[in-house]
């Protein structure tokens, strides 16, 4: 059993802790909603009063917060810790930090895990300003995933640390992946999601060109699963209501992984493309697209939901 500081109880961290408490594992939570603390601590969590109390006497620090400026303001409290620039996700202040910053609150040979999905720069920099071995570890697999225990963690940080936390990661995830140095988590959740995006618009337009022509759904499906057009998006995701029963089309594209939240990791990835002058013309498309959609009523909607808005105006 280890004692463990968790901070940031919304859709994902709140089922996240579940699991680690389900595991053995003494959790002590925080949250700016007092009612997320309290259904946790129904759960048998020791509620804090601050995600500075959270982390007091942990083994393991765990935040689960919605963008950089948030990490930025916990991790480091409103001081900052002496860090030095600012990625565009991290200025501004938008959250309350809950007291004093984590990592000053945790203890030397705490590991600290961040698991929130922010930009490459702030990760890199908050790491930098805590000064000792900090883990960047966003998750794909969405809420199901969390309440299932079947998430994909994405790991950046030094091997040792991330040894050590790896058994606490495995308590909520199925896949754990160490990929590399600090923000190589981060680094790997941009890459993977701006991929799944432009494969998923390519996706939504071989099927709406199948209308065109007068092929069927079915048709489609069955040869290009079986072809070099075969992706998760078709095979398991698949965009229209039939092919893939269970897919988010076969329920008016209720979400699964909303479109918003895609918005948000195509805009990350954007910004480490100009920060790093990569070339993702695709990517910034699907961004283009994806903003589109969520100004035309796509805000509640499944990311594979895009498909309605191709099929009447093209997306142009
Ligand atoms: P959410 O908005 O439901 O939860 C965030 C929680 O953080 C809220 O409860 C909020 O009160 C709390 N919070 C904010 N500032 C705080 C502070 N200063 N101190 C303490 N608590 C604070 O968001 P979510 O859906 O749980 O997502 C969390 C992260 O996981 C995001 O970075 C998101 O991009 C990522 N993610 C989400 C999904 C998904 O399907 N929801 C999937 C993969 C990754």
């Amino acid at each position: 059993m280890a004692r463990i500081g968790f901070v940031g109880l919304g859709n994902m961290g709140a089922p996240m802790a579940r699991n680690l408490l389900k595991a053995g594992h003494d959790v002590a939570v925080f949250d700016l909603q007092a009612s997320a603390v309290v259904a946790l601590a129904e759960a048998g969590a020791r509620a804090a009063a601050a995600s500075a109390d959270a982390a007091a006497g942990a083994d393991f620090v765990v935040t689960m917060l919605p963008a950089g400026r948030h990490v930025r303001e916990v991790w480091l409290g409103s001081g900052g810790m002496g860090s030095g620039g600012v990625g565009s996700e991290g200025m501004g202040s938008g959250s309350k930090g809950g007291g004093a910053g984590l990592a000053a609150a945790a203890g030397p040979d705490a590991v600290l895990i961040d698991c929130s999905t922010i930009d490459v720069a702030t990760a890199r920099e908050v790491a930098a300003a805590v000064g000792r071995p900090m883990l960047d570890a966003p998750v794909s697999g969405g809420v199901m995933g969390a309440e299932a225990g079947t998430l994909t963690f994405m790991v950046g940080g030094p091997a040792d640390a991330f040894g050590r936390a790896e058994p606490i990661l495995a308590a909520m995830g199925r896949t754990v992946v160490h990929c590399g140095e600090a923000g190589a988590g981060q680094a790997a959740k941009v890459c993977n999601n701006m991929l799944l995006a432009i494969s998923m618009i390519g996706t939504c337009e071989a099927f709406v060109l199948a209308e065109r022509l007068g092929l069927s759904h079915q048709a489609l499906f069955d040869v290009a699963s079986r072809s070099s057009g075969q992706c998760w998006s078709l095979t398991t995701y698949c965009p229209v209501p039939g092919p893939v029963p269970n897919s988010p089309a076969n329920r008016d594209y209720r979400p699964g992984f909303a479109a918003a939240l895609m918005a948000k990791d195509l805009g990350l990835s954007q910004q480490a493309a100009r920060e790093t002058g990569a070339g993702t013309p695709l990517g910034a498309a699907s961004l283009a697209l994806y903003e589109r959609f969520l100004a035309a009523g796509g805000e509640g909607k499944d990311f594979s939901g895009i498909i309605a808005m191709l099929r009447e105006d093209g997306g142009t």
